[in-house]
């Protein structure tokens, strides 16, 4: 039997491996489209479904999981071969193809390859404090999937980036308190969600820091909060449920050990103008690639993935043209 050889394989399936997924298939390639959870949707399935995007093009605000969603109809545009719960292990070159091994034993074989792994996987940043990581699942959270999980409830939110402060205003509107506690005056968040929080009723407690949780005799939380320098105790609160918000550390340590690994700063892939890496028909694209000025957003993975793809096409087929516009075809 001869082996299927794709045009061009895309490996982790983020928002932004997703649209350059789809873009392939709009280009009639022969794409596959690699991700090692279960479902589709790299850090906005895995971290923040609840959460309202306001700066993707095109939505005026959007869940997450609704965003998620959309991708998901716009890939099914055009046939793309998807495999979830497949890490990819290890990539190997052979005459000018591109072999990939996986966790679950598949071999993949590719003319080029895109690497849209984001920061690789992904997992909170833990509270440092004795005793809170044994009160997960017992009002002490890292995660929030679904904001109703809250409602009428005291929650307590500890962090002053992005993440915090939006959750904060998000989950204000359910439950019955919310308090901010950051231990700077002053939150690391974009201006718009700050001006948001402090004209909202969120209790905010700075610069303060938790000094200890423990659990009360009703099933509640009391935070002991204290002076930032001297750590001297100031005050307790009582809330149902805490949300450690310190944001996310990732590891790559399975791409690390791939045969084929282009050049990294930081555990980002450096590329050019066309999103390629110093390895000719690989490209990376989205959280998994550096050059001056990035920006780890998605609209501007967005803007890369259009760049990778058409790249790659000339990479294995020089002779091709366009591309064209899309609003050229009849679907
Ligand atoms: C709390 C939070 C809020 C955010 N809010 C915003 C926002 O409002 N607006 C915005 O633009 N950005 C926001 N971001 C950033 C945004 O989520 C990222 O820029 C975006 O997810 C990057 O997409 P990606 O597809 O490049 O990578 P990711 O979303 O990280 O997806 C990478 C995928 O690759 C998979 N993968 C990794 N290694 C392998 C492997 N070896 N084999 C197979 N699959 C693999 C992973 O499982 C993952 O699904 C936020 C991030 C966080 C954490």
């Amino acid at each position: 039997m001869t082996e299927e050889i794709y045009d061009i394989a895309i490996i982790g399936g983020g928002p932004v491996g997703m649209f350059a997924a789809f873009y392939a298939g709009l280009r009639n390639t022969k794409v596959i489209l690699i991700e090692s959870l279960a479902t589709l949707g790299g850090q906005v399935t895995a971290l923040y479904p609840e959460k309202t995007l306001l700066d993707v093009a095109g939505f005026a605000g959007v869940t997450g999981e609704n965003f998620i969603k959309a991708l998901n109809e716009q890939l099914a545009l055009f046939p793309v071969e998807i495999r979830t719960s497949t890490t990819v292990d290890d990539v190997k070159e052979h005459n000018n193809l591109f072999i990939i091994s996986t966790s679950n034993h598949q071999k993949i074989v590719s003319k080029t390859i895109i690497i849209a792994t984001g920061k690789g996987a992904f997992e909170p940043r833990k509270m440092q404090i004795a005793g809170v990581d044994d009160l997960v699942g017992q009002g002490v959270h890292y995660f929030v999937k679904n904001k109703e999980d809250f409602r009428n409830r005291d929650v307590a939110i500890v962090g002053g980036g992005d993440s915090a402060v939006d959750m904060a205003t998000m989950l204000n509107n359910v439950t019955q308190s919310t308090t901010i506690i950051h231990r700077r005056n002053h939150f690391r968040a974009m201006e718009q969600s700050v001006q948001k929080l402090s004209e909202s009723t969120v209790i905010q407690e700075t610069p303060k820091r938790v000094i200890e949780v423990s659990k009360k005799y009703n099933g509640q939380l009391e935070l002991t909060l204290s002076h930032v320098k001297d750590n001297q105790m100031i005050n307790t609160i009582t809330v149902d449920d805490l949300i450690v918000s310190y944001g996310f550390i990732s590891e790559s340590k399975t791409i690390q050990s791939w045969q084929v690994k282009p050049q990294q700063e930081n555990f980002s892939f450096n590329v050019n103008q066309k999103m390629q890496t110093n390895i000719p028909g690989v490209f990376s694209i989205g959280d998994a690639n550096h050059y001056d000025g990035k920006s780890d957003l998605i609209a501007v993975g967005f803007g890369e993935a259009p760049i990778a793809v058409n790249a790659a096409i000339r990479h294995f087929d020089p002779h091709r043209g366009g591309p064209g516009h899309s609003s050229s075809l009849s679907i």
